[in-house]
């Protein structure tokens, strides 16, 4: 007797190294083993990775597989618990960690988000299939708890995590420095990343000068506003104008995607000040920089540049609790980063379109 077909449900993927190769596919449909949990999507976010995925940038799949179903930002659903599973219930709201570790000595510390082997996996990225289909399984101690409370904004964890872990990055380098706080930032790109990192910064009471593109008005400028940071259109001014208007720079984030904005902030960058570098950018551009000034003010001025990917459990857990405090803060302002809702992984096209004054895309999938 021939084993019944196994059940299938429906996913959006790509085949990496195959440029604009979206398309709906299916995959099996999961049950919860031992230890496991089996979690229902009730939405996966939309990031500037995944657009780089769908451009091939790069990517990869899972072994066995050509496809690499996308998604890495989640808010899930518990749908049922396997054996041996404790602290679990139906309905629990929870999302987990993007990556998953390899055998080198940070991912075997439990530090993944450092992996020095780079040959970690990542939920939608690398070699694993992400979020955007209807469930997946997932060991029980990998969940990260979502509040109820937070049912609007908990897929914003991932993205506040990897703002986490930066402002962390920043906060452990200047404890060389007695007393060091981020009085003032500069916060590069209005993108989901440079806002969450400007509400972030904003909660924690530092000046924020949100720095992008687009002259005002817009939506990013709009939230900015109400959490109290100033933002300021790139077309209207220079770094090192608005730099001169401002007291020292303490901290700048990075979030443009543009790698040379860089040079520029680090010239602009206060003394002891420290750069935070967010964008995994592409391309090749050559571009001429002040590399005598630069210098010289990065040994005069005892700054720091350091680069910051990924996020582990602890920055997750940092992300909810902050989700918490924007709320308390600032009733409603964080779920205005969602300006547009694909009904449904049926809806997969649009994640190709552009939305005009758009900032956060998440597909509704149950
Ligand atoms: C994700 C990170 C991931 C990085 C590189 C980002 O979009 O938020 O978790 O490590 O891409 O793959």
């Amino acid at each position: 007797m021939s084993a019944p077909p196994q059940e299938t449900m429906p996913a959006i993927a790509v085949v990496p190294g195959t440029p604009h190769s979206l398309h709906a596919t299916r995959l099996p449909r999961p049950e919860a083993g031992p230890g496991q949990v089996l979690v229902k999507v009730r939405q996966a976010g939309i990031c500037g990775t995944d657009r780089e995925l769908i451009e091939s940038a790069f990517g990869m799949a899972p072994p066995g597989s050509d496809e690499l179903v996308l998604g890495h930002e989640l808010l899930g659903e518990v749908a049922a618990v396997g054996p041996g599973v404790s602290g679990w219930d139906p309905g629990d709201l929870v999302t987990t960690t993007v990556r998953r570790p390899c055998d080198c000595a940070p991912c075997r510390a439990g530090q993944a988000d450092f992996c020095a082997g780079l040959r970690y996996t990542e939920y939608g990225i690398v070699a694993r299939h992400g979020f955007m289909t209807e469930s997946f399984v997932e060991a029980a101690d990998q969940l990260v708890r979502v509040p109820k409370a937070l049912a609007a904004t908990g897929v914003l964890t991932e993205p506040l995590s990897v703002v986490e872990k930066a402002v962390q990055q920043a906060v452990l380098i200047q404890r060389r420095i007695e007393g060091w706080t981020p009085t003032t930032a500069l916060v590069l790109g209005a993108g989901p990343i440079g806002l969450l990192g400007s509400l972030l910064l904003r909660s924690r009471g530092a000046r924020v000068v949100t720095v992008a593109r687009r002259p005002p008005p817009n939506a990013p400028a709009a939230i900015l506003a109400a959490a109290g940071a100033r933002y300021a259109s790139l077309r209207e001014t220079t770094l090192a104008e608005l730099a001169r208007g401002l007291p020292p720079i303490d901290l700048i984030v990075e979030a443009t995607g543009s790698a040379s904005l860089v040079f520029e902030a680090m010239e602009v960058l206060g003394n002891n000040g420290v750069l935070v570098l967010l964008s995994v950018t592409g391309g090749d551009e050559l571009i001429p920089v002040r590399a005598a000034a630069i210098n010289r003010g990065f040994v005069l001025g005892n700054k720091v540049m350091v680069g910051s990917v990924n996020s582990s459990r602890q920055h997750f857990e940092l992300a909810v609790a902050d989700l918490e405090r924007f709320e308390a803060l600032w009733p409603g302002l964080a779920a205005r980063l969602i300006t547009r809702r694909l009904d449904g992984l049926g809806a997969w096209r649009g994640i190709l379109d552009k939305e005009a004054d758009g900032i956060k895309t998440v597909i509704e999938v149950g």
